[in-house]
């Protein structure tokens, strides 16, 4: 098994922001100007001289910075929080993929400080989306998690698992990390035998999303019952159920891929 279990694919899509802060040191908004835009490197410079932001860097060719604010730190000056959750469901989309793709990088580089090879101590890369070891010339770019989410089928219903481990009173899909080794698809079937116990046919990619909690690339996919009786991995879910896919309960939030798995978004 992956060393992260299954079920973290897509874990934060279910977790409350509070959640989602506790588990980590950073938080998961974005900040915005009144303009609308990812804050500038001169905002960034003072947050940095005024030892309220830890990390930091620029990618001008996407015209944008991005930062790590401390905890306690105040909100600059003509800026607002956002959830970034919440960006997924109302912002301009290509404002949605910077900060998405601002939120992995700065997760990315507050993981990875040392030389895999030879434990240095890493540097920015002149390409500041990289870092460089300084003795052993090692490049190391931002890596991405590849994970599979699935809404399985069987006529008009569809199958809706609790989590034991997210919000309790949501109904959402199944997902997981693809393992070393296997196609996406082979992915798909393994993780709903795992989770679920039936075996599921037709399997059919249907749309892809960035999910930067904190460096998924989730992969969603239909398909139909095939075999087998329900039976729950417990220590991973609590509830398996089929609903009519006209009468669902309560599901992931808009902007979440099983949301927009579950509301036919994908097709
Ligand atoms: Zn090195």
């Amino acid at each position: 098994m992956h060393e992260k279990t299954a079920h973290d694919a897509a874990d934060s899509e279910c977790k409350t922001d509070n959640q989602a802060n506790n588990s980590s040191s950073t938080k998961v908004n974005v900040i915005i100007s009144d303009k609308y835009i990812l804050p500038s490197e001169e905002i960034i410079r003072k947050c940095m001289a005024l030892h309220v932001a830890d990390d930091w860097y620029a990618e001008p060719e996407y015209n944008y910075s991005a930062m790590n604010l401390e905890d306690s730190s105040p909100t600059p000056a003509n800026c607002t929080f956002i959830p970034l959750r919440d960006f997924y469901n109302s912002a301009d989309e290509n404002l949605t993929q910077l900060a998405s793709r601002a939120k992995s990088i700065l997760s990315w580089r507050e993981n990875t400080r040392f030389c895999s090879k030879c434990g240095t101590q890493l540097t920015d890369a002149k390409n500041l989306s990289a870092k460089a070891c300084p003795k052993c010339n090692s490049e190391i770019f931002p890596r991405i998690e590849p994970c599979i989410i699935v809404l399985v089928s069987d006529g008009d219903k569809y199958l809706l698992v609790r989590h034991a481990h997210r919000i309790q009173n949501l109904y959402a899909c199944i997902s997981g990390f693809v393992e070393a080794g296997e196609t996406i698809e082979q992915c798909v079937r393994r993780e709903v035998k795992e989770e679920v116990g039936i075996n599921v046919k037709n399997i059919r990619y249907v749309g892809s999303q960035s999910w930067p909690f904190p460096d998924q690339l989730m992969f969603a996919f239909r398909a139909e019952y095939d075999s087998g009786e329900i039976k729950v991995q417990e220590d991973e879910i609590s509830e398996a159920l089929w609903f009519d896919k006209n009468n669902l309960p309560a599901i992931p939030a808009p902007g979440s891929v099983a949301h927009k798995l579950i509301t036919g978004y994908f097709g």
